[in-house]
């Protein structure tokens, strides 16, 4: 129910206004998040390759319903990609289509995605889509390959969230097509029509479609996943498959969030595999916060319990 109602929250315009305005929400969304600011963003990835770990950059942002933000949105990124090929740092970097424009006009969005990329192409670099509700995974689907096939980039990935009924199907299609794919739980609100309702099921297709997506054929292909968990039974399930079927090390890696299990993420490391954490950054930080307390009772308990306590 906690689950329901922070997901519910995270896309409640009235209560934005009223918890961005609460101090310790603010502190607290910073465990999650890297600071307001590029530089900010840019000494927390620093640090983290130091250790390391590689990195992908989210400037905080989605929902966005006018013109004018979707472009702000898009030079933001365009800044970003420069400032992590001046500054040195190992970074990609992660964007949501709702962000850049994808709810005013689909055209308006694939034309800034498309300058992001030309961008990263330039600048040797990698985007990945974000997944965003079940309502908008067949465009996001859809302007994902619109770039990578019309357009020709090869510098792009999506997400796949293993909540959804439909997920095996779009993983195996995108195994065939040598996709570099994000496999995460999923984090949004679903209806039971759509997305498994039950963890346990959940959890059992992370796994399925892991083993699915990491073939000798899509491997050859050139398909890569990002297993995107903090869940160490999934991670033990998905390094069993690597370990039992040879699967060559350079077609996937961990990925977990900035503040998450950091201890396990330096252990994976220190064990001999790629890492990536994804950093988020920005003053947008409210919808991301909220999702983050709806993953885990405990940081909710936390966060009542300081509210409370001041
Ligand atoms: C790199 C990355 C990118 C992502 N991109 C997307 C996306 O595009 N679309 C999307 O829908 N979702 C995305 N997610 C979120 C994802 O869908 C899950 O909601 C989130 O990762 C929690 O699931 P889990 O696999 O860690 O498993 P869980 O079973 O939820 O958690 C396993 C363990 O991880 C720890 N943990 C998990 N979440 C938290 C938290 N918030 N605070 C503290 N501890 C926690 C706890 O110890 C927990 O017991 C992304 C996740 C990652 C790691």
């Amino acid at each position: 129910m906690l689950r329901s109602l922070f997901l519910y929250l995270a896309r409640a315009g009235w209560a934005k206004g009223m918890i961005m305005r609460i101090g310790l929400a603010r502190r607290t969304a910073h465990r999650f998040v890297a600071g307001d600011t590029l530089e900010e963003a840019i000494a927390a990835t620093r640090q983290l390759n130091n250790h390391g770990l590689e990195v992908t950059l989210d400037h905080l942002g989605e929902s966005v319903s006018d013109e004018a933000g979707a472009i702000q949105a898009t030079q933001d990124y365009l800044e970003l990609l420069d400032a992590i090929a001046e500054s040195g740092i190992r970074a990609t970097a992660s964007l949501k289509l709702t962000q850049l424009g994808l709810d005013i006009r689909k055209d308006l969005c694939v034309d800034n995605v498309h300058k992001i990329l030309k961008k990263a192409k330039a600048t040797g670099n990698h985007i990945t889509i974000d997944m965003e509700s079940s309502d908008y995974t067949d465009v996001t689907l859809d302007v994902y390959r619109k770039l990578r096939d019309e357009h020709s980039f090869d510098n792009v990935g999506i997400v796949i969230q293993a909540y959804l009924y439909r997920s095996e199907s779009d993983m195996k299609a995108l195994a065939a097509e040598g996709a570099f794919v994000r496999l995460c739980k999923g984090a949004y609100k679903e209806p039971p029509d759509r997305a498994f309702p039950d963890k346990a099921d959940v959890d059992a297709n992370f796994v399925h479609l892991v083993e699915q997506f990491l073939n000798p054929e899509a491997c050859a292909a050139g398909a890569y996943l990002g297993i995107a968990t903090h869940d160490e039974k999934m991670i033990d399930a998905s390094i069993a498959h690597v370990k039992q079927h040879n699967v060559p090390y350079e077609n996937f890696e961990f990925q977990m969030l900035y503040g998450i299990r950091s201890r396990l993420q330096q252990q994976l490391h220190d064990d001999g595999y790629k890492v990536r954490v994804y950093v988020p950054y920005g003053t947008q930080w409210y919808p991301y916060f909220m999702r983050r307390l709806a993953e885990r009772p405990a940081n909710i308990i936390f966060f009542i319990s300081n509210f409370f306590r001041r």
